[in-house]
């Protein structure tokens, strides 16, 4: 793989450079390759089924998905029953990861807990889980490949940031880049959930840096100062996700005054069911 290209982005004045890991695969990218990257360099011989639970519009999902594919793996996924609705969809990460040839099973809302809890009790060796939104110390590699890319690019830079839901990412960058402040934001649950989170899976280092939000948002709920970030970032030229990165540009516009690098995460093949949920609402 060649080091992910970085672009120049303006927005309201002020220039951000965009590590682009989004331009690293159609459905295999941002974050999530960098969070698979241990097991895209496994020989394929050493797993015959890779299994994972969690959401139907999750990103990871997906991104497992054409990494089976890839490799020639089974990819069974587990989530709770969907709507009819859900299930015929034509577009999105589900209709995506299903015609890439995940199997996908559901689960009664009464078992699903059990059910997850005790995968790996069943587990043979040719078998690996990946537990739900990847957050594993197997990360830290992949961030490690990232962060050298980012110094042998020699930029001018004074601080790094990159969006969090459950703050793996963020953690292992920040962890790998000591010589930079990383800038993250909680997209998901607040900062005290986030640094619980991080904390479960290593000491949080000094030069990681979590902005607290003016306002409580809910997780995937279309917000009309969110769907104005994005369009202007999609008017400075480069679409961004719109789970997780509003948020975080919202924070760093606010709050931050240096030149940032701000690495893309990835998620765009989520916009289009996003933004069909903004016309619903009428806020488009
Ligand atoms: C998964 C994801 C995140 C969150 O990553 P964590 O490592 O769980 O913090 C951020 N942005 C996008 C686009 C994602 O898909």
């Amino acid at each position: 793989m060649q080091n992910s290209p970085v672009s120049k982005l303006i927005l309201d004045g002020r220039e951000f450079l965009i590590k682009r890991d989004d331009l690293i695969d159609p459905f295999l990218a941002g974050n999530k390759y960098r969070k698979l990257y241990t097991l895209l360099q496994t020989p394929k011989e050493n797993y015959d089924t890779i299994i994972s639970y969690g959401g139907t519009q999750s990103n990871a999902m997906l991104a497992i998905a054409a990494m089976c594919k890839q490799k020639g793996w089974q990819f069974f996924y587990y989530t709770k029953v969907l709507s009819h609705t859900q299930k015929s969809q034509q577009e999105g990460n589900y209709f995506q990861a299903l015609s890439l040839g995940m199997q996908h099973n559901e689960l009664e809302e009464v078992h699903y807990k059990d059910f997850v809890a005790a995968l790996r009790l069943n587990l043979d060796e040719k078998s690996y889980i990946i537990d739900q939104g990847g957050a594993d110390t197997s990360v830290r590699k992949g961030m490690e490949v990232l962060a050298h890319e980012i110094r042998e690019a020699n930029l001018d830079i004074d601080a790094v940031a990159t969006p969090s839901g459950t703050g793996t990412s963020a953690l292992y960058l920040a962890l790998a880049l000591p010589e930079y402040k990383v800038y993250t934001a909680p997209s998901v649950g607040d900062s005290i959930y986030l640094k619980r989170q991080m904390s479960a899976l290593e000491p949080l280092p000094q030069n990681l840096i979590i902005l607290e939000p003016k306002k409580k948002y809910h997780f995937a709920k279309p917000y009309l100062e969110f769907l104005e970030i994005y369009k202007r970032l999609l008017n400075a030229g480069i679409a961004f996700d719109l789970l997780y990165a509003p948020l975080l540009w919202q924070s760093l516009l606010e709050q931050t005054q240096e030149k940032i690098l701000y690495v893309h995460s990835g998620g765009v093949s989520g916009n289009a069911s996003m933004l069909r949920r903004y016309e619903k609402k009428a806020l488009i």
